[in-house]
């Protein structure tokens, strides 16, 4: 089961992955953008560790819903209110619970995904981020690791796209041939989510030894 640390942790893994990755991801935004997405993720998500800390709010859906509310009100660009929204409709989704499963929490994050799309008037293939974020989404169903896999594998898959949705629109043809920042961004969330469950697991595995061998002792 998922509880409020679990989401705590994974979106303080995000700020450090996008703190980590802000210059390639800017670099990304350059040819086809207006070389500022790094520096936009960085910004809201740095906002977002720093108010969950503060905050500390106690269910899985406030947590998402106070980092949603975070990202919209830093970040300037487009990519805000879409991983705004995003957090923030998953986290709505998710109500008051205490705790969630994988597959409640994949069901929440289809609410959150479906108002990026409708929010964005984007589909998979217009080169944005639903292009990391819908394969993911339907990856984890099976796995977190999986979900990283497709998430990266349909940022990769941006390059050869024309965008159809953004900035990169605006350059018709000429967007060919580059990958899309914020899809990129994307995979790198559902990298900090399987590392997120991967270390939770590791936790939990110890603790069942330990546990068996003060049983033995
Ligand atoms: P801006 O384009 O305002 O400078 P960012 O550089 O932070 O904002 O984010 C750009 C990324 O946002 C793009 O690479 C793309 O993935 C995503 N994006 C832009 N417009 C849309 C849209 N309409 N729907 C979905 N994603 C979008
Ligand atoms: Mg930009």
């Amino acid at each position: 089961m998922l509880d409020a640390d679990f989401f705590r942790r994974w979106l303080t893994a995000c700020a450090a992955a996008v703190d980590r990755e802000a210059d390639r991801l800017t670099e990304l935004d350059s040819p086809i953008g207006d070389a500022d997405h790094g520096s936009n993720l960085r910004r809201g998500f740095t906002a977002v560790a720093a108010v969950l800390e503060k905050e500390a709010p106690d269910t899985p859906g406030a947590v998402l819903l106070v980092a949603g509310r975070q990202l919209i009100s830093t970040v300037g660009g487009a990519s805000g209110p879409l991983y705004g929204t995003l957090l923030r409709r998953t986290g709505k989704a998710l109500g008051d619970a205490a705790e969630v499963d994988g597959a409640g929490f994949a069901e929440a994050l289809r609410t959150g995904v479906d108002a990026v799309a409708a929010l964005g008037g984007a589909a998979p293939g217009d080169k944005t981020m639903l292009d990391a974020l819908v394969p993911a989404l339907d990856a984890l169903e099976h796995s977190f690791g999986a979900a990283r896999e497709a998430a990266l594998h349909g940022a990769l898959a941006t390059a050869p796209l024309q965008a159809r949705k953004g900035r990169a629109s605006y350059l018709g043809e000429r967007s060919i041939g580059h990958q899309d920042p914020g899809a990129t961004s994307a995979a790198l969330l559902f990298e900090a989510l399987a590392e997120t469950a991967e270390t939770a697991e590791t936790a939990e595995t110890a603790e069942g030894d330990a546990s068996r061998e003060h049983g033995r002792g």
